[in-house]
């Protein structure tokens, strides 16, 4: 019997990986293998979590 990593945890740790910060359920959409691909997930992921640059706000008459 081969049981997937999500429900490992659930019975080991009791922890429940696929649950959403909404309360939504997550699932799975890839399995990932090979180490070049998991690089290239891990770099988008930090891409995604870096905030853009916050530019310096301006009166509403700025450009008249
Ligand atoms: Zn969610």
């Amino acid at each position: 019997m081969e049981l997937d990593w999500a429900t490992l945890l659930k019975r080991t740790y009791d922890i429940d990986v696929m649950v959403c910060p909404c309360d939504g359920r997550l699932k799975a959409v890839e399995l990932v293998t090979e180490a070049e691909r998991a690089k290239e997930l891990l770099e988008q992921f930090v891409m995604l979590a870096k905030s853009p640059p916050v530019t310096r706000a301006r009166p509403p008459d700025w450009d008249s």
